[in-house]
C-alpha cells in the first residue's frame, strides 16, 4: 500500500510541497479551510484597491487538478493527534497518516486585547483585505458629507500599528490611495487634514532590516505624507479613536500590523511551543519525539546559527523542497542532512517606485529596489493569469496612480464578525 502524507495548509508551504510530491509513489491529502491559496506578499495591495482579490488568490484544486495522486479536502484541522497518527476536522471526520507536514502559517494577535480586533483589523487573509479597503472607502465617503468639521477628520485619519513590512508597506499604499488618487474626484473634503499615521512601538521601523535602510524608508514615507511615530505604544483602542497613554487620536480606521501568534489547534500537537504557540522544531523540519511530523514555514520556529529564521515566503518554500526529499526518499531521521536556510534576502515597498531591499550586506533603495521588488513577486506568484493581470494592473497603477478597485459592495455591514469579549 502506498504510504500516505497528509499536508495540512496551502499556502506558501503546503502548497510547495504538494507539488513536489505530485509525482511521487505516494498518496497525497491536502488540507485548507478555505478553496484558494493566497499571496499574501501583495494584500496591502488589494487593501489599497490597487488589486482585486482574484488578482492574487487562486483555487488549490484548479493548481493542482494535473496531479493524480493529489486529493484536495476543504476541512479546518482542530486538532492533530500525533501519538494516533492522525488529524480531526471540524466536520467530525478524520485522517490518518504516514507523514504528516503542518504548514498553517500564522494569525494576527493583539497581544491579550482581542477586543480591539473590532476596531482595527488585521491584514492576513483575503476577507481581512476586503474589510478595511470598505471602511476606507466609506469613511471618505462620509467625511465628503459630514457636517460637524471634527468628525470629518476623525473619518480622515487612518492610523496603521505596526512598523514592520506588512505595515511600513501599507501605509505608503494607503497615503496614495486617500492623498493623491481618491482626494482629487471628491469636491468638498479638505484634503489638507487627512493623515496617516504610523506607529512602532520600537525606535526604528523595519527592524529586521539595516538601520540605514530604517532611515531611508522613513524618509521615503514621510515624503508620502505618512506621519511615523516610534517608540508609541498603543494602550486602548475603541470606536473613537486610539490611546497612547494619556495621549489621544481621533479615528475610525485602524490597521493592526503589530503582532502575530500561531491558531490555537497547533497546541494540540503538545509539541515544544514558543510563547506565540509556534512550534520548535528539529534540524529536520520535524518535532521531537514524532520524526513523521514537519512544521514549516511560518507556524514553526526553526533555529539557524543561534536565531529563529524570520517569518518570510522563502523559508517556507525551501522548507517545503527539504520536506518534500524526504518524505519522498523516506530518508530515516537519524540520517537526515541538517536543512540550510539561503538568504534570498529581504524588501519592503514604500509605494509606487520606491522600496528598500536588503540581500546580506547588499543593499538597494529607490526605484532600482521596487523594480527588483516587481520582478520577484511576479516570478513567484501561482498561476500565469495571475502574473498577467497584476503586471498589467502595476502598469496602469504606476503610470497614472490610479485606484481601479474602489468599489464598495456593503461587505464592511455584512462582513466578518469578531468573535471578541467586548472592550
Ligand atoms: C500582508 C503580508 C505581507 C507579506 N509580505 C511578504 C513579503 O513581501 N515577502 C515574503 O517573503 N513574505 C511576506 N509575507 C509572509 C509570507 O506570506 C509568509 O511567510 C508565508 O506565506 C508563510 O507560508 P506558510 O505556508 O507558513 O503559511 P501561509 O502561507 O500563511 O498558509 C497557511 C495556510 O494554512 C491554512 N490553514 C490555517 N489553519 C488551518 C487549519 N486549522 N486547517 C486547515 N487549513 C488551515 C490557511 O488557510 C492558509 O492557506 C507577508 C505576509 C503577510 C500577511
Amino acid at each position: 500500500m502506498k504510504k500516505r502524507v497528509i499536508i495540512v495548509g496551502a499556502g506558501a508551504g503546503g502548497l510547495e510541497v504538494a507539488k513536489r510530491l505530485s509525482r511521487a509513489d505516494l498518496e497525497v491529502i491536502l488540507i485548507d479551510k478555505n478553496n484558494h491559496h493566497l499571496f499574501q506578499p501583495l494584500l496591502f495591495h488589494v487593501a489599497a484597491a490597487v488589486l482585486s482579490p482574484g488578482d492574487i488568490a487562486a483555487p488549490v484544486r484548479s493548481i493542482l487538478s494535473k496531479h493524480k495522486n493529489i486529493r484536495v479536502v476543504m476541512g479546518e484541522v482542530v486538532r492533530f493527534d500525533a501519538p494516533g497518527k492522525q488529524v480531526k476536522l471540524s466536520d467530525g471526520s478524520s485522517y490518518a497518516y504516514d507523514y504528516l507536514v503542518i504548514a498553517t502559517g500564522i494569525k494576527t494577535c493583539y497581544y491579550g486585547n482581542d477586543c480591539w480586533e473590532e476596531y482595527a483589523p488585521g491584514l492576513k487573509t483575503l476577507p481581512d483585505a476586503l474589510l478595511i479597503r470598505e471602511k476606507i472607502l466609506v469613511s471618505m465617503e462620509k467625511a465628503e458629507i459630514a457636517a460637524d468639521k471634527k468628525h470629518a477628520e476623525d473619518l480622515m485619519t487612518f492610523v496603521v500599528v505596526g512598523g514592520g513590512p506588512t505595515g511600513v508597506e501599507t501605509a505608503g499604499a494607503l497615503a496614495e490611495l486617500v492623498r493623491s488618487s481618491i482626494s482629487r474626484d471628491f469636491r468638498r473634503l479638505d484634503t489638507s487634514k487627512i493623515r496617516i499615521i504610523l506607529i512602532e512601538a520600537l525606535e526604528r521601523i523595519l527592524g529586521g532590516f539595516d538601520p540605514g535602510l530604517s532611515t531611508k524608508a522613513t524618509r521615503q514615507l514621510e515624503k508620502l505624507g505618512v506621519e511615523v511615530m516610534l517608540g508609541a505604544k498603543i494602550t486602548r483602542i475603541d470606536e473613537n479613536g486610539i490611546w497612547l497613554g494619556e495621549r489621544f487620536i481621533g479615528t475610525s480606521n485602524v490597521i493592526w500590523a503589530a503582532g502575530t501568534m500561531a491558531p490555537a489547534e497547533l497546541a494540540t500537537l503538545d509539541a515544544g511551543a514558543h510563547v506565540s504557540g509556534r512550534v520548535y522544531v528539529k534540524h529536520d523540519c520535524s518535532i521531537e519525539n514524532y520524526p513523521e511530523v514537519f512544521v514549516i514555514g511560518d507556524a514553526g520556529i526553526y533555529i539557524q546559527d543561534g536565531q529563529p529564521l524570520p517569518q518570510l515566503a522563502p523559508v517556507a518554500v525551501q522548507q517545503a523542497g527539504y520536506v518534500s526529499r524526504v518524505i519522498r526518499r523516506d530518508i530515516e531521521p537519524a540520517r537526515r542532512p541538517e536543512f540550510k536556510y539561503k538568504d534570498k534576502g529581504n524588501v519592503a515597498v514604500v509605494g509606487r517606485g520606491r522600496a528598500v531591499m536588503q540581500i546580506g550586506r547588499f543593499k538597494i533603495t529607490g526605484f532600482p529596489a521596487w523594480l527588483a521588488w516587481v520582478v520577484v513577486h511576479v516570478i513567484v506568484m501561482v498561476g500565469f493569469r495571475n502574473k498577467l493581470k497584476v503586471m498589467g494592473e502595476w502598469i496602469w497603477h504606476f503610470l497614472g496612480n490610479r485606484h481601479g478597485v474602489r468599489l464598495i459592495i456593503g461587505y464592511f455591514n455584512k462582513g466578518k464578525k469578531p468573535d471578541s469579549d467586548p472592550c
